[in-house]
């Protein structure tokens, strides 16, 4: 049998992400809206794109070889997030992890007669688990959100109140972010989850913010699923997983997708082999490179935060400041148009709202939830460091805000 195909790189010996910009003189400061991917996890694709590109679905010896990487990938991928191997199905992304799950859990429901109807969720849940709660309460299901407080932690006895209405008929699902994409504010998904199985409640968390950024453990936060993005964590666009407690073929999930057999009945299509192994080595390395990362990551935050209040003593940060990401802040200049000051910082890759949203005339749904008003909203930047950010590149869109503003309140755009 063919050896394992190994990681190009050890996770201890990981080398840290560097890229090559194809503008060396742009910043980059939107690591929630994607990473740069990892150079190992970049080789690896490559090595597999070009040397297996058979279907390991195949019976054959490439087949196989195929098969095996994607084994081996879901090994590496589980260890990585504290779960079983028979627990990881591969998707193409966390948007489709947020659909199976919450989609999947209410088509297994129907399926075994359970009447269950009830969809908890959050307001300043991403749009992938916000949306199918949506359609589902068009089609028989409740959706309900439990409202977050001022610095976008859920609140616990709320949520303990929606998730159990009436003693004989709790709800369904809950399904509760590990952290934010826009504020970067953690949840206490422990918690959440504690009451969630008291109840009889099965929860999912969208994890796409949190793998390889915090520590993150499907055990330790006792989850029955779990989605993960393989962009987020310095892997490849178009690919992630569910974590599914129990493995498929025992879980209360069904499939939404129907094809051939693959990932154990639940995601049917032919599995992306480069793009899975990659994922899994970018998670590996992410995590491992968590210790050190995590607080290099915080200082660079803190010190921009720190630097742009100095300037405009009027910023106002928003989110949770001791539960959030390492390298996520999220700052509302009163009286600024945050599209105007990105107008005005054209050296900076930088986000006024979830990219996810951009373009939307709306202002965030996220800001809104935590109180901000329509204008503060408006006036928002979400901006996030990264592995190749430096400390001259926070004084110099700390510098670059401060004119920015100026600059925009002298033009403002046309109306
Ligand atoms: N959930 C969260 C919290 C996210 O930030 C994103 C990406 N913006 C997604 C889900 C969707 O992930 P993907 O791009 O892998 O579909």
């Amino acid at each position: 049998m063919a050896a394992p195909l190994a990681p190009a790189v050890s996770p201890a010996a990981a080398p840290p992400v560097r890229t090559v910009s194809a503008e060396p003189t742009r910043t980059y400061l939107d690591h929630q809206a994607s990473t740069p991917m990892d150079p190992a996890a970049l080789a690896l694709m490559q090595r597999v794109a070009e040397e297996t590109y058979a279907n390991p679905s195949s019976a054959h010896r490439s087949g196989k070889r195929a098969a095996e990487i994607i084994e081996n990938a879901r090994e590496q991928l589980a260890e990585a997030v504290g779960a079983l191997p028979e627990e990881i199905v591969f998707t193409g992304g966390a948007t489709e992890s947020n659909n199976l799950a919450i989609l999947g859990a209410a088509r297994a429901a129907r399926e075994r007669g359970d009447r269950r109807r009830r969809i908890v969720t959050l307001p300043i849940e991403h749009p992938s688990v916000l949306a199918p709660a949506r359609f589902l309460a068009e089609d028989g299901f409740e959706s309900l959100t439990a409202p977050v407080g001022a610095d976008g932690r859920v609140d616990l006895d709320s949520l303990a109140a929606l998730l159990a209405p009436s003693e004989d008929e709790p709800a369904l699902l809950l399904s509760i972010q590990t952290a934010n994409n826009e504020i970067g504010t953690i949840q206490p998904v422990a918690e959440a989850a504690a009451l969630a199985r008291e109840r009889g409640v099965l929860i999912h968390s969208d994890a796409a913010q949190a793998l390889g950024k915090i520590p993150f453990d499907v055990e330790s936060l006792d989850l029955d699923f779990a989605s993960l993005s393989g962009h987020k964590c310095h892997g490849p666009k178009g690919v992630g997983a569910l974590f599914v407690r129990g493995g498929p073929r025992r879980a209360p999930v069904a499939p939404i997708l129907f094809g051939g057999g693959h990932e154990r009945g639940l995601r049917p299509g032919t599995s992306n082999t480069p793009a899975v192994a990659a994922f899994a080595e970018a998670a590996t390395n992410a995590v491992a490179r968590l210790p050190e990362e995590a607080p290099r990551l915080a200082a660079l935050r803190d010190r921009l935060e720190r630097e742009v209040t100095t300037r405009i003593p009027e910023t106002r940060i928003n989110g949770a400041l001791a539960h959030r990401l390492p390298h996520t802040t999220s700052i509302t200049f009163p009286g600024a148009d945050a599209d105007a000051l990105i107008a005005n910082l054209p050296a900076f890759d930088l986000s006024a709202a979830s990219a996810c949203h951009s373009g939307a005339p709306e202002p965030s749904q996220v800001l809104l939830a935590l109180g901000l008003t329509t204008e503060d909203a408006y006036s928002t930047l979400r901006l996030a460091v990264g592995p190749t950010t430096e400390a001259q590149d926070i004084h110099r869109i700390a510098f670059g805000i401060e004119s920015a503003r100026r600059r925009a309140s002298a033009n403002p755009p046309p109306q």
